[in-house]
């Protein structure tokens, strides 16, 4: 049983947890926004990361602000909206430079069940130049569309993101490192048939990894099942952690520099 009990008579520094990415605009988390907050405090997770996946997402999460509590911009692949591209346009505008909104997404290619990837690519395609402008990392949302993917970011010489939420193959891992980019674990590397997953966490090296919740989804064990939230991101980093065979305390802290860094943000408590 993993309880936040076992971290108290450390004698390292106290860990301290950043969710790359979750999405607090969505229920349960947004009917009581700081019970979740309280929580992430109680878990040890010092900050996250909001992640937006349809126009006007950020209106909400964004009454949300404080110090350590960024945002992404950007309209999913999926979302009924990833065709109209002026409205997308619109909506990057709105908010790239504001205070803690440091990255798009997400966005990407999704080919899931046959889902039409043409209607995608503008969409994706305009993200892309925006995170390329504005010199702002990407948050990719990809699966079942490897290289088309890869082709596209390719077009934008040095645009730097993350392969979120990474369940693809080694191969695609590998693209992916070879860009520069980072990638993120989510619960699921704690499900019973992650062993790929496990396996390409072993061999990110320990600079390109973020670890994330993507809640309300996804919740880790052993809270598998029921709601997600920000707080259990300090599963899946002690999770890793066993797994990579390293140090709690310190694969929180490396995991909290990469986001920092990828960010280009100063995190409050976070000194690392
Ligand atoms: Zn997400």
């Amino acid at each position: 049983m993993i309880c936040s009990m076992n971290f108290v008579n450390k004698t390292i520094d106290p860990i301290k947890w950043i969710d790359s990415h979750c999405h607090l605009d969505y229920e349960p988390m947004s009917n009581d926004i700081e019970k979740v907050f309280q929580n992430m405090k109680t878990h040890q997770v010092v900050g996250a990361m909001s992640i937006s996946t349809t126009i006007g997402t950020l209106d909400k999460t964004y009454s949300y602000l404080r110090d350590n509590l960024w945002f992404a911009v950007g309209v999913h692949p999926l979302d009924e909206r990833i065709e109209d591209i002026q409205e997308i346009e619109s909506y990057l505008s709105e908010w790239i430079g504001r205070k803690n909104v440091v990255s798009i997404g997400e966005c990407g290619l999704d080919g899931f069940k046959g889902s039409n990837l043409k209607k995608q690519f503008a969409g994706f395609d305009i993200q892309l130049a925006y995170a390329h402008k504005h010199k702002l990392p990407l948050v990719l949302h990809m699966r079942d569309a490897e290289d088309d993917a890869i082709a596209m970011i390719k077009k934008y010489d040095g645009i730097k993101g993350i392969a979120h939420c990474y369940t693809g193959s080694m191969e695609f891992a590998k693209k992916v490192l070879d860009l520069g980019w980072m990638i993120s674990f989510s619960g699921i590397i704690t499900f019973k048939n992650a062993n790929q997953v496990r396996e390409i966490a072993q061999f990110v090296p320990l600079d390109r990894i973020l670890i994330e919740t993507d809640a309300p989804y996804l919740a880790p064990a052993p809270h598998r099942g029921k709601s997600n939230e920000p707080a259990f991101v300090s599963y899946v980093g002690k999770y890793i952690a066993q797994l990579k065979n390293i140090d709690e305390a310190e694969f929180a802290q490396i995991t909290g520099n990469n986001f920092c860094k990828l960010m280009n943000v100063k995190c409050e408590s976070f000194d690392g």
